[in-house]
């Protein structure tokens, strides 16, 4: 018993201790938006199985777990665990880098860094104003407010920012892209001038002509990739000063919000190939680059066993799906707002069976997986369906309010054929939503003993200061 309180004391409280401990000069943080264990695991699984490749950060050296409640709820969102990843403090939900009152500021380590003369790099695979981003810059008791996040954009002053366009840049004469020009930000929108960013020595905006970047297993053309936007910011911010870098992983999170578990793995992928650009530059600089790899809660509750086929894992047939549930979904509005009901069920199956390969890599439908299908199909077309809300919420992620609207009824049939994929993979969903598990944090480089062990998602910016002897 002694020996356990020693040493969580250790762990926790004795960094002074460590005076050999290095001090980062080059620091990453990376966070899969709600990229638990789990997700990483099976990501890594299947590239095994695939291409016998892994991802890399899974085995850094240090590893260590952190508990994400918020002080609204066990299970977070992205704007109150954000808040506690950047500036170190609990807040309430869709609290945006300020305290539960939601009155007052809180510093992040990216302005704090900045004031000690580090370069800053903030970049996303979603919008660069979404929750997770603009808690390292921006003050806002609602996370929805878009264009009020987007012009505190400029004022932050860092040096580099990327990722998906702003979701509101203008609000009446207040322009966001005004006020970037205004602080002298360049700014990048093409994939193919990414690679002059680094000359242009201003500092620098890459977004995508998209709020968001397209998902990995989608692999559309002509579009932004996390991970060269990732080789981009770190040939903008490299300086003798050192630099601060957080890249998120932001769809993650949408993918296993839809318990869509292909596209989460194609995510998880695109995200480790970003944190692959800092391996690179770590191999380079090895004592005085730190890199943490950590998320800010896991989503859906995504385990490795099915309850449908218990012991029995496939993962690699989860490589049968062709694409993202939103283009899938896409397709099937576009089959239903052309054919109407001459889109039959054989007709639906047909598409699927094309979207998923099925027939091939052993995956075959049975009785059951079928039965569902004509269920998820009767309730798009309101045949003889007494599908309640209860039903619509649990079988098919959709609010009460959708049992009403035609539109995005497609999302059912595309949630159930990626349930059925799921389970013959041999994966399971407890939920659409969150879940208050304590996520992992992966570690290498300069301190990064530091980051064993259980703590708490307000340690981690503590921890990183510790390091550098700073303090707020
Ligand atoms: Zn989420």
């Amino acid at each position: 018993m002694k020996t356990i309180i020693i040493t969580i004391f250790v762990s926790i409280f004795c960094i002074p201790l460590h005076a050999q401990v290095q001090k980062p000069k080059y620091i990453f943080l990376c966070i899969g938006d709600g990229m638990g264990q789990v997700q990483t695991q099976v990501a890594d699984a299947y590239l095994r199985e695939q291409s016998k490749d892994s991802i890399p950060f899974l085995y850094f050296p240090h590893n260590g777990f952190q508990t994400t409640y918020s002080l609204s709820s066990k299970i977070t969102c992205s704007a109150a665990a954000g808040t506690a990843l950047a500036c170190g403090v609990k807040t309430k939900a869709n609290h945006i880098g300020v305290d539960a009152t939601g009155l007052f500021k809180l510093e992040s380590i990216a302005t704090t860094l900045k004031k000690k003369g580090y370069k800053i790099g903030i970049l996303t695979s979603v919008s660069i104003d979404h929750a997770t981003p603009a808690v390292f810059y921006a003050h806002d008791a609602s996370r929805s407010n878009y264009h009020s996040i987007a012009m505190q954009l400029p004022e932050s002053q860092f040096d580099f920012f990327g990722g998906g366009a702003f979701v509101k840049p203008v609000n009446g004469k207040h322009n966001a892209y005004a006020e970037l020009k205004k602080y002298k930000y360049s700014l990048i929108t093409s994939p193919d001038s990414l690679q002059y960013a680094a000359q242009l020595k201003t500092k620098v905006c890459v977004f995508d002509n998209h709020t968001e970047l397209s998902y990995g297993i989608d692999a559309l053309n002509n579009r932004m990739k996390l991970s060269d936007i990732m080789s981009t910011a770190i040939a903008c911010v490299q300086s003798p000063q050192g630099f601060f870098i957080m890249v998120e992983g932001g769809k993650i999170d949408w993918a296993c919000h839809s318990n869509d578990a292909a596209t989460s793995i194609g995510e998880t992928v695109e995200f480790s190939k970003a944190v692959d650009k800092a391996i690179e530059w770590y191999k380079q600089y090895p004592n005085e680059t730190l890199i943490i790899v950590t998320a800010d809660h896991e989503t859906g509750g995504m385990g490795v066993g099915a309850a449908l086929y218990p012991y029995y894992t496939n993962i690699g047939l989860l490589a049968n799906q062709q694409s993202s549930y939103v283009v899938c979904e896409q397709k099937i509005t576009e089959k239903i707002n052309t054919y109407g009901t001459q889109f039959t069920f054989d007709s639906c199956m047909t598409f699927l069976s094309g979207m998923y390969a099925i027939g091939q890599n052993n995956l075959q439908l049975q009785a059951y997986d079928s039965l569902r299908l004509q269920r998820a199909y009767n309730f798009v077309f309101s045949i003889d369906d007494k599908t309640n809300s209860d039903d619509a919420r649990l079988l098919y992620n959709l609010s009460p309010s959708a049992l009403y609207t035609s539109g995005n009824k497609a999302q059912a049939i595309v949630v159930t054929m990626n349930k059925i994929l799921a389970e013959k993979s041999g994966i399971g969903w407890t939920t659409y939503a969150h879940t208050g598990v304590a996520v992992p944090v992966y570690a290498i480089g300069a301190g990064s003993e530091i980051f064993e062990g259980t703590y708490d998602n307000t340690d981690i910016p503590k921890k990183i200061l510790s390091l550098l002897e700073i303090t707020k």
